[in-house]
């Protein structure tokens, strides 16, 4: 079965011995010089009440203060009604490497009274950048396409140490199949180890029972054993446990250390055996950056890129790779309506044609019988004129007798 070129190459692919240098081998270079100067570009939604901590753990996150002074923010809170969604950017380099970085906050998540409703604007604002990138997609020009995407959103969980509330759950219940949900306890610091570990448990199983799906790294064959490991363990940390600072102290052993400080020592940010920020960066950052990017693009996006087309009754089939274009869509839409609608046209026009051909028969035909009258009364001739063969003409009848004078 031959339905495009591809597959007519993949199915005679054949394994060759090189006999000598050809150079491709030098391919991942190519790609590696490219992109560190183009540069990488990430988006980070993060959620949670306010004053979970959410603005301290990007800034400890990124190591850099990139959100504003905390009073605009709150000044800006107080007054809004509704959650608010906004985004910082800032490019940011290291070694060399540019990333231009953009966190998008929602202040006033779960802050009301009546907070039933609060994913409802997240949800619209993740649908409408998918929205937004489907547009770009479309356009004859794509040369220049931006990827707002939301491409991971962190979770924040208040540490109550019990279990998750119904808020939560729906959060996460409505989002799951729309971004990579990453949840974390906010301030593991004011919870004991032995609470941490019982409400991670708890957690999880209200996550399994209500069939939510948190981001999972894939596991890939190629990956060596020390990847695998690695992976596993990050894993092993969802919802991680974070605890952010902007402030070091100096702890033993001449350390100094970005921390909380209690009167009986330090938490320590950094340090895996106080808490999980450092996995959390491992796979935000260092791991799994790229795999993020890849699965919203693959899976989430495409999914909501599917739901979306085939409500607008576009259908693919997969056995013909044959990409629908939506705007040739909506393009042969415009013109079947248009067809319809010169149809319409056409059927009022013979509708009224036929009408005023009636008439005009109906017309002639009454002109006709008026001339075919027998002449009036002879006593009556002071009333009529008569014409020279002594018939009526039809401008001169009158019909109801009436006298003139
Ligand atoms: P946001 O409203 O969620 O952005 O919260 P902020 O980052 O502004 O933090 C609110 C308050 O909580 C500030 O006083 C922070 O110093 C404090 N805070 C932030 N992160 C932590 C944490 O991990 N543990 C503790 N105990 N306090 C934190």
């Amino acid at each position: 079965q031959q339905t495009n070129g591809a597959s007519h190459t993949l199915s005679s692919v054949v394994r060759k011995k090189l006999q000598g240098y050809v150079g491709f081998a030098n391919l991942p270079n190519q790609v590696h010089r490219k992109s560190v100067k183009k540069g990488f570009q990430f988006t980070a939604m993060v959620v949670g009440e306010s004053g979970l901590g959410k603005s301290t753990l990007v800034n400890t996150l990124f190591n850099t203060q990139l959100y504003p002074p905390k009073e605009d923010v709150e000044l800006t809170h107080e007054t809004s009604q509704t959650v608010e969604i906004k985004s910082i950017t800032s490019d940011i380099e290291e070694n060399g490497v540019k990333l231009r970085l953009t966190v998008v906050d929602t202040p006033g998540f779960g802050d009301f009274v009546n907070n039933e409703e609060s994913w409802k604007p997240i949800l619209d604002n993740i649908e409408s950048r998918y929205d937004t990138y489907l547009e770009q997609e479309n356009r004859v020009n794509r040369r220049r396409t931006m990827d707002n995407r939301i491409h991971a959103c962190i979770y924040f969980i208040t540490p109550t140490g019990h279990a998750l509330k119904q808020m939560d759950i729906e959060f996460m219940r409505r989002l799951h199949t729309r971004v990579n949900l990453i949840p974390v306890i906010a301030k593991a610091d004011t919870l004991t180890e032995e609470e941490v570990a019982a409400f991670k448990e708890r957690i999880l199983a209200d996550i399994n029972y209500h069939n939510i799906q948190i981001y999972q790294a894939p596991a890939y064959e190629y990956d060596d054993q020390e990847t695998i490991d690695e992976n596993r363990e990050i894993m092993s940390k969802i919802p991680f446990a974070v605890v952010g600072s902007d402030k070091e102290f100096d702890v033993e052993g001449g350390r100094r250390v970005r921390g909380r400080q209690y009167p009986w020592g330090v938490i320590e940010v950094d340090n895996e055996e106080h808490c999980d920020f450092v996995k959390l960066r491992q796979m935000l950052i260092r791991t799994h950056m790229e795999e993020l990017k890849e699965y919203t693009n693959d899976v989430l996006y495409e999914n909501y890129r599917t739901e979306k087309l085939s409500a607008m009754g576009i259908q693919q089939d997969p056995s013909v790779f044959k990409e629908v274009n939506p705007v040739q869509k909506m393009e042969e839409e415009r013109t079947a309506h248009e067809q319809k609608l010169a149809k319409m046209e056409a059927e009022m026009r013979a509708v009224f044609q036929a009408k005023v051909q009636e008439k005009e028969t109906k017309l002639k035909q009454s002109e006709e019988e008026l001339t075919l009258l027998p002449s009036p009364l002879p006593s009556d001739t002071t009333t009529c004129a008569s014409g020279p063969t002594g018939q009526l003409s039809s401008s001169s009848f009158n019909p109801r007798g009436i006298h003139l004078n």
